[in-house]
């Protein structure tokens, strides 16, 4: 397949399924291509960003934090005040729209920590579409709360027992359901990965997060900021900050990644972009930690959100090409940044976004007090607290 082929980022991506899904991901590209041509179907995806969601989400300045580190400016992105409390929703509302539009019944998905499932039974119910949210029984155990909002929402949340009963046999059962049932269901993918349209789709969707940024930073700065930073778990609220930003070559733009607990030890981090290879997963072509069998291995991060062995593809792509640099922070890290965002501005971080944070911490002291940096704050932390009082009365003991 050639490098300019539909769904291609230079040598990434592209739509690599079984056949009898080939036909329904074709049509949903094209469902996609007139959709986001059509003014009404548009005109009605932004007003429900700015009366549901309620965007554009404010571009903060961390005045206290910026005090505190001693260098650059620091602004965060507020993504955490959303409907749902993160950048998820953005996107899930826009499948959710599509799925409408072409006439499904029931929008489908995997869900790992169930972030996703939450946000997308969200747009169902708003939506008016029943929603099926396929997890690991594992997951289900770890993560009650999310399970009982899906239900509330009134989504039906299938227990997965095959394999390893987490987030990997969930897609696949997930995938299974939609071959099976193509005509009635939409299949939406929870970040900027899998067969192509899914990494350009999400992408699109989530980019409003990198015009506003850019507008709010030029009407409060006059200028362009000098740094971005973004976590990448599959890289979705990432993209949505940095799609407006790409031809802007004086912004350097960081993506961060998890580094776990031991960056040495197989199964101890998901630093895909530091020690990933070429490979397959989920139907694109990417970066993936993997084994020699090309067998995606085990992963862990502090923030479940993150803890994914590949990456979409268009981040691939700008790590090849340069655009991006890929960096990563460790558990240990993110739980300072964590607790520092806390005490200084009075806003509780999802452990996802302090991943960014944290690269903030590390540089912005050697940088001058006249350059800015934007921090995507991809969702708020009151989900983690529970997890993050344990984690902290073991660092005491
Ligand atoms: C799901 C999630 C992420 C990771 O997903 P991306 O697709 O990499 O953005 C990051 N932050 C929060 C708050 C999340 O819920």
């Amino acid at each position: 397949m050639s490098n300019d082929a539909p769904g291609f980022f230079g040598s990434y991506g592209g739509r690599f399924v079984p056949p009898q899904l080939e036909t329904p991901l074709a049509e949903v590209a094209e469902a996609y291509e007139e959709a986001i041509k059509d003014p009404a179907f548009m005109a009605e995806y932004e007003a429900l960003l700015t009366d549901y969601v309620g965007r554009p989400s404010p571009l903060f300045k961390a005045q206290r934090l910026t005090d505190e580190l001693g260098g650059a400016t620091i602004y965060l992105k507020r993504e955490d005040l959303n409907h749902t409390g993160a950048h998820k929703i953005n996107h899930c509302l826009g499948e959710a729209l599509l799925a409408k539009r072409m006439g499904k019944k029931k929008l489908l998905a995997e869900t790992g920590a169930g972030q996703h499932g939450v946000a997308l039974a969200t747009a169902a119910a708003l939506v008016g579409l029943e929603c099926e949210i396929h997890m690991g029984a594992i997951d289900i155990a770890k993560q009650h709360p999310n399970v009982v909002r899906m239900q509330l929402l009134g989504a039906k949340v299938v227990s997965v027992e095959s394999g390893g009963a987490c987030l990997k046999d969930a897609v696949d059962s997930a995938f299974g359901v939609f071959a099976a049932d193509y005509h009635d269901t939409f299949f939406a993918i929870g970040s900027v990965v899998g067969p192509h349209p899914y990494p350009i789709m999400v992408r699109d969707f989530q980019s409003i997060v990198g015009r506003e940024a850019r507008e709010q930073i030029l009407a409060k700065e006059g200028r362009l900021p000098d740094v971005l930073i973004a976590c990448v778990g599959g890289g979705s609220n990432a993209m949505g900050l940095f799609n407006a930003f790409l031809d802007d070559a004086d912004v350097k733009i960081y993506g961060v990644e998890p580094a776990g607990r031991d960056l040495g030890v197989v199964g101890e981090h998901a630093a895909t972009m530091t020690l990933g290879s070429d490979g397959m997963l989920h139907g694109m072509k990417t970066i993936v930690l993997q084994d020699e069998q090309g067998e995606p291995t085990a992963v862990h991060s502090i923030a479940s959100g993150l803890d994914y062995p590949g990456v979409g593809p268009q981040h691939a792509h700008l790590k090849e090409t340069g655009r991006v640099e890929y960096v990563h922070a460790s558990d240990a890290e993110t739980l300072e940044a964590f607790q520092l965002l806390c005490r200084t501005e009075g806003i509780i971080p999802a452990l996802e976004s302090s991943h960014a944070l944290a690269h903030a911490m590390r540089i912005a002291p050697g940088m001058g007090s006249d350059e800015i940096i934007v921090v995507n704050l991809s969702g708020r932390g009151d989900k983690d607290i529970d997890y993050v009082a344990e984690r902290l009365a073991e660092l005491d003991s």
